[in-house]
């Protein structure tokens, strides 16, 4: 102990007071917590328990940032040529597409923004906290100074915490201290001018919780807590970028190149060979550049992913990290935890067996509405009743009731446990006060147990240690087991017992092994010595039946190709029968925990590829089998709950972490969290992803080849030294306002029938697969020769250049709708009602393009702006006739080719399609 501090005692800062004088200067209550109405006047006073949000950018920053970027800068650079050398209509169109561009960007970023931080909002951190004497669960935010907050391993540190309590509390102050050691927790005081690392009584806002349990009365929040004096920058905006979105910003200016030198090539073609004048060919170049670059497809998809992004949020997947709407698509393999995720987590105690016999327990839920019952109806004896009052006392739950609903606070398996004590006929409270608890091991998946010491009640000096774990860890600290007449039987059969453990864990309930041990002395804690020698009490086995939605996901993830592994701490058997419950497989393969730490590195693949379900893990087997079905090329989704977990989380291709169930470390490292815990919820935003790579994929299928179109036929008349079909203020017209409608329809496409009978894409796949190149080819050949075809038809018809060019214009833009009506079915045939019905978006976008184009064709200034004349109604129906023939064509393209089975991915997808094959 410090000497006593010399200064007044408020100012003397908390690490340096006892527990007691913090909790009294702090007014409030170390086992009551603030009454709520206090709560509530000291957050008036204190404010939200938050650090101030990083700056934003503004609009105009964020407008400003669009131009910083090569494609956009040589558009500007055109632009301004065309100014200089008095092409006005041609640089006023070019610095038009800029604008819009860049509109559209900052629309889509604010949009994808707006998406991500609605889903951080759904991501609150919350504390457990006692107001009112109760334990509550309340927003971080909330906290004030005097509350009294429990902490457990995983959470972080909601505020600046003086410790009243600490069970083998560790903490890591790493983003503190910089000390990448663990620092040990206690109630001790230190003296006053001591560094923030030695300083073992508090606890700091923002660090992680490794291990054990705590209670701490909150001394600081906010800014005024260490993290909030360090630094304020804390949880900046990622920049939103995904590996996909890169790609497509590489390519972009691949493209941009190319198109620089060929139009160098393409000037000095026309004007030396084609004796153009060098300002047209100039002006005609330029144009078929900026329509050759696609330079508004980034945005484009970034409001795909963002769009992904919410539809995955409706569907309790919140994404926390862009890039895992990209791989959740390409997910060949979802390991999943079993209890809560695949199951429904609400447990009720079934079987009870002790060393003289078996009993049930009837009644369902939590109500305590049920008998335990030996065989014949004969009441519990004293085995029961004592095996009973195990899972009561070595229990950290409480059970509520409102309205006939019984509710549990904690550990559903806990609570079931309570249920069944009352069931039993004993009296929780009368227990409780009759044996006080002393000390606690809390439950830890490493050691799968979890221990209580108790005082016995008076006369007796002794205490009663009672355990409940892992039925195998349990009778591994038992010497002898309990007989109905309160005595112990000489030795224990552990064979005997081993069977009994495997007959109640083969019909796929849950088993735990109570034991307990007389001790003749009352230690304040409990030593590792205690925990030998106990008497074992009996087995209880619970059942926790699948979630319904978990066996659909899981048909549901086999026919898209999908495996689905089952990664438990629960036992092999138990696992083993939920899995066939669940449809993993006909007959799962079952691995260890201590199979896979007897397999090496190189034999692990072909242990994880076979097995369905591994039981008895630890976190560190899970990070293995990661790694191992990665090596084989999987893209693997794995979710995880628990502290330990964050490892396994980071490693796998997609981290899922459960929104209930899990710990903030498990959160922080996942790329998904699931809002309502569900293994079905993962399936569906795997779909989502697919969803999301198909459109995107669309976007781009539709993109290049109707820039391409432009591109062939213009340089092909130079060649050919035909006369331009268009001109470039026409091509810029087109560009920009197909860009700005049919090119965004494409993010907004539903799913196709099927998505989820198709089986991964390989996490290698080119997005430009060889059936897009084929039809970028295709595409951009058809529209060029429909294009020539057009210009003949007008001269025959003797329209007169500027009216055919019209017609040109007009008839581009129908082929391109045409297209975006073939390209909306990638896997399927587009000529069906809902196929030609479209989607709101695909309407709104063709009804823009039919105004913008008869005001082109029709008003006066546009006629003066762009050289356009009014054309005939036979004229202008040439027009959607070309479009409506060019989807025909396409789709009978596809059909085609389907047949001759040339291309992978125009397989049809189906009940006999190649997902059905699923591992
Ligand atoms: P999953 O990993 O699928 O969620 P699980 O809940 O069985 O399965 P863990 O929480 O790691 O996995 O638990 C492992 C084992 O430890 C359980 O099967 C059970 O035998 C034992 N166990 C779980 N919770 C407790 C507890 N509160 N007290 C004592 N033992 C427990």
């Amino acid at each position: 102990m410090p000497d006593q501090p010399t200064a007044a005692p408020d100012l003397v800062p908390p690490h340096a007071l006892p527990p007691s004088r913090v909790v009294e200067l702090q007014r409030t209550d170390a086992r009551h917590g603030l009454e709520d109405a206090e709560a509530a006047r000291r957050l008036q006073e204190h404010g939200p328990n938050t650090l101030p949000e990083p700056p934003r950018h503004s609009w105009l920053q964020r407008f400003g940032a669009q131009f910083a970027n090569a494609l956009i800068g040589f558009l500007l650079a055109s632009a301004a040529l065309a100014a200089v050398l008095g092409h006005w209509v041609d640089a006023t169109v070019i610095l038009g597409v800029v604008l819009i561009n860049a509109l559209v960007g900052v629309a889509q970023e604010g949009k994808a923004e707006a998406a991500m931080s609605a889903l951080r909002d759904l991501l609150t951190p919350h504390a457990r906290v006692l107001r009112s004497g109760a334990p509550q669960v309340a927003d971080v935010a909330a906290l004030v100074p005097g509350d009294v907050v429990l902490i457990e391993a995983g959470d972080r540190v909601p505020a600046d915490l003086r410790l009243l309590q600490a069970h083998a509390l560790r903490i890591d102050e790493a983003l503190l201290t910089g000390e990448s050691v663990v620092a040990e927790k206690s109630t001790a005081t230190v003296a006053a001018d001591a560094p923030l690392g030695d300083r073992a009584g508090m606890a700091y806002s923002g660090t992680l919780v490794a291990a054990g349990t705590g209670r701490g009365v909150v001394v600081a929040t906010g800014v005024h807590t260490e993290i909030g004096r360090i630094s304020a920058m804390l949880g900046a905006i990622e920049p939103l970028t995904t590996p996909l979105l890169r790609q497509i910003n590489r390519f972009g200016r691949q493209l941009a190149i190319i198109a620089l030198v060929a139009s160098v090539l393409l000037f000095a073609f026309a004007v030396l060979v084609r004796g153009l004048h060098w300002l047209d060919a100039l002006m005609t170049v330029v144009a078929l550049a900026v329509g050759f670059i696609p330079e508004g497809l980034p945005a484009v998809i970034t409001i795909t992913l963002a769009i992904g992004v919410q539809r995955m949020a409706a569907r309790h997947a919140i994404v926390r990290q862009l890039p895992a709407v990209e791989t959740l698509g390409a997910t060949s393999v979802i390991c999943s935890d079993k209890t809560g995720t695949l199951t429904r987590n609400e447990m009720t105690c079934q079987r009870l067996v002790t060393a003289c016999g078996k009993a049930v327990a009837s009644g369902t839920g939590y109500a305590p509405l049920g008998r335990v019952e030996l065989p014949g109806s004969s009441p519990p004896g004293p085995d029961l009743l004592q095996l009973a009052r195990a899972g009561l006392l070595c229990n950290d739950a409480a059970l509520t009731e409102s309205g006939g609903h019984w509710q549990v606070h904690g550990d559903p398996m806990e609570g079931a446990l309570l249920a069944l004590a009352l069931k039993a006929g004993l009296n929780p409270q009368a227990e409780h006060d009759r044996h006080p608890r002393l000390d606690t091991i809390p439950f830890d998946a490493a050691h799968r147990f979890m221990a209580t010491l108790h005082a016995l009640p008076a006369p007796q000096e002794g205490a009663l240690l009672v355990v409940k774990g892992a039925p195998e860890q349990v009778l591994a600290m038992c010497a002898n087991a309990l007989l109905d007449d309160g005595r112990a039987t000489g030795l224990l059969d552990e064979p005997a017992w081993h069977e009994r453990i495997a007959h109640i864990a083969a019909d796929g309930q849950r088993v735990l092994g109570f034991a307990f041990k007389l001790l003749p002395e009352r230690p304040e804690r409990i030593e590792a010595a205690h925990l030998k020698g106990l008497t074992l009490a009996g087995l209880i086995g619970f059942i926790d039946p699948p979630r319904p939605e978990a066996i659909a996901a899981v048909a549901d993830a086999r026919s898209a190709g999908i495996a689905v592994k089952m990664i438990t701490g629960d036992h092999g058997a138990t696992a083993r029968a939920i899995a066939a419950q669940l449809g993993l497989a006909r007959d799962p393969v079952v691995a260890t925990g201590a199979d896979v730490d007897a397999t090496s590195d190189e034999a692990l693949p072909a242990l994880a590829g076979r097995a369905q379900v591994f039981a008895r893990t630890s976190p560190e087997h899970k990070l293995r089998v990661v790694r191992a079905l990665q090596s084989q090329g999987a893209v693997v989704a794995m979710t995880g709950d628990g502290v330990n977990d964050a490892p396994s989380l980071k490693q796998a291709d997609v981290g899922v972490a459960m929104g209930h169930k899990g710990t903030e470390a498990a959160k922080e490292a996942a790329q998904v969290v699931l809002s309502d815990d569900n293994f079905a919820s993962i399936v569906a935003a795997v779909h989502e992803g697919r969803v999301v790579y198909d459109n995107i994929r669309k976007v781009l299928a539709w993109t290049l080849p109707t820039n391409g179109g432009e591109v062939v036929a213009v340089v092909a008349a130079l060649v050919l030294g035909l006369t331009l079909p268009l001109t470039p203020a026409q091509i810029l017209w087109i560009n920009m306002i197909t860009a700005t409608t049919l090119g965004l329809v494409l993010a907004f496409e539903p799913p196709e029938a099927g998505v989820m009978r198709r089986p991964p894409r390989p996490a290698d796949a080119p997005l430009l697969s060889p059936f897009m190149l084929w039809r970028i080819v295709l595409v951009s050949v058809l529209f060029a020769l429909a294009i020539h075809a057009v210009m003949l038809w007008g001269e025959r018809r003797g329209l007169g250049l500027e009216a055919t060019r019209t017609l040109v214009v007009n008839a581009f833009c129908a082929l391109e709708i045409g297209y975006l009506f073939s390209v909306r079915y990638l896997h399927a045939t587009s000529i069906t009602w809902q196929g030609t019905r479209g989607t709101p978006a695909v309407l709104y976008a063709v009804l823009a393009v039919l105004v913008l184009q008869l005001a082109f064709t029709y008003t006066p200034w546009m006629q003066t702006l762009f050289a356009t004349r009014p054309l005939g109604l036979a004229d202008l129906l040439v027009a959607p006739a070309l479009g409506a023939l060019a989807m025909l064509l396409l789709e009978g393209e596809k059909a085609l080719l389907r047949r001759l089975g040339w291309f992978d991915e125009l397989r049809l997808a189906g009940p006999e399609g190649p997902g059905a094959r699923a591992p």
